[in-house]
């Protein structure tokens, strides 16, 4: 795409049923989806066999409508349309940035808008997706943080936002193919970065990975879905064990001093508390190793003394550490170190014998950057406003 192609904003208007009325299939764990139909009629010696069914229609064809569950019982057919929807988060806008990025604002049930956001590379895809809708923490670096909570999302419109950018991208398989007869995944990844704190919605994020890790549906394996926290350590052990994906974590600060002001969830567990809990999770979930997002700060967080001082503390923990450039956002407190600073902490890094990428700020110029995703909602929403007042609604 040119450098000056035009960012794009549509306005797609797909009427969808929000979850409430009749039960929502999507976000239903199996068992919850055999009670369910086992509470319309469905003899108890067929409901696990017409899960794997629905699961099938739902999650590896992308099917809205049980009219097109044809391996089902017209009888069937007719009581899930009475009683169960499909029900996906709606998607209000969609832009697309300069460099392929594309985010999403998707309204939830009440109202509620959050951000998806989908970055191509050249090999795979990357879909960092939202768990909250804003967040209850308040990291000083953060946009997101400086929105408060609203709600938890459910496991419906955590899984829905992976399966709208499916609907987006056109990523269903054709009739008679497997998935891995299409060639590589647009949608091959997923980020648990967006808005929220995942750990502090567990069950939920849980139940939404597990679903989309399923053989059967979306298929993702779980070493390509990785869950950022800002350090909930109580919950750390759970990942492991409940979802067993890959883990990033919000480390950023390599005092408690400065750690407590940047993110401030460090006063309740500290970095000595938070490193006997991440030393323990790769071989209880057996991924290889762990990833350290690390912000940086123009003269908060970027010496070099900082670059010593971190590849000590996380010694001996399988780790790559990502260096993320601060993204600005208007009003934040804070700037981004200079090209030179954050290349002479990678090398330290580097050269200490970790893998130490710079991300790429990627889709700035529609605002979908990390810690970047609350402007735009305000904005969409004061854009929209400021279009009523000129219709003189
Ligand atoms: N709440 C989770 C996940 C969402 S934030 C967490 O904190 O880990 C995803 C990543 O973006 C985190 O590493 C976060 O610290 C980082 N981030 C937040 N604001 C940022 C900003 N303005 N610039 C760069 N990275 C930011
Ligand atoms: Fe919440 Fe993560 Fe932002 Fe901190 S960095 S305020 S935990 S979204």
């Amino acid at each position: 795409m040119s450098a000056n192609a035009p960012i794009t904003q549509d306005l797609i208007t797909i009427p969808r049923v929000l979850p409430d009325g009749p039960d929502n299939l999507v976000g239903m764990t199996r068992a919850a989806m055999r009670d369910a139909l086992i509470k319309i009629g469905t003899p108890e010696k067929q409901a696990k066999m017409r899960v794997n069914q629905i699961w099938q229609w739902i999650y590896h064809w992308g099917a809205r409508d049980f009219g097109e569950m044809t391996n089902l019982s017209k009888d069937l057919r007719a009581q899930m349309a009475e009683h169960f929807v499909i029900a996906l988060p709606e998607v209000v806008t969609r832009q697309i940035s300069d460099d392929g990025t594309r985010k999403y604002l998707v309204k939830i049930a009440g109202g509620h808008e959050v951000e998806v956001v989908y970055i191509p590379e050249t090999d795979r895809g990357t879909l960092c997706i939202s768990s909250q809708v804003g967040c209850t923490l308040t990291c000083s670096f953060c946009h997101t943080g400086t929105q408060t909570l609203v709600r938890n999302l459910t496991p419906a419109e955590i899984v829905g936002q992976i399966m709208v950018a499916r609907d987006d991208l056109g990523e269903w398989p054709e009739a008679g193919l497997s998935t891995a007869d299409q060639g590589p995944r647009l949608l091959s990844n997923i980020v648990l970065m967006g808005m929220g704190e995942p750990l502090y919605n567990f069950e939920a994020v849980r139940d939404a990975m597990l679903i989309a890790m399923d053989g059967e549906g979306i298929s993702l394996s779980r070493r390509r879905i990785t869950l950022s926290t800002s350090g909930v350590v109580p919950e750390i052990a759970r990942t492991a064990e409940e979802i067993g994906c890959m883990l990033a974590v919000s480390f950023h600060a390599t005092t408690d001093e400065v750690r407590d002001t940047l993110v401030p969830i460090n006063k309740k567990w500290n970095i000595a508390t938070l490193l006997e809990a991440l030393r323990a999770y790769p071989k209880a979930s057996n991924s290889e190793r762990i990833t350290f997002e690390y912000v940086m700060l123009k003269g908060v967080n970027d010496s070099d003394e900082d670059a010593r001082r971190l590849v000590q503390l996380i010694k001996g923990i399988p780790a790559k550490i990502n260096l993320i450039p601060f993204n600005e956002w208007p009003g934040a407190p804070y700037e981004r170190s200079s090209g030179n600073r954050i290349k002479a902490f990678s090398d330290i890094v580097h050269n200490a014998g970790y893998s130490s990428p710079v991300r790429k700020p990627r889709g700035e110029d529609i605002m979908a950057a990390c810690g970047q995703l609350k402007s735009e909602t305000e904005r969409a929403r004061k854009s929209r406003k400021e279009i009523a007042a000129d219709a003189g609604l």
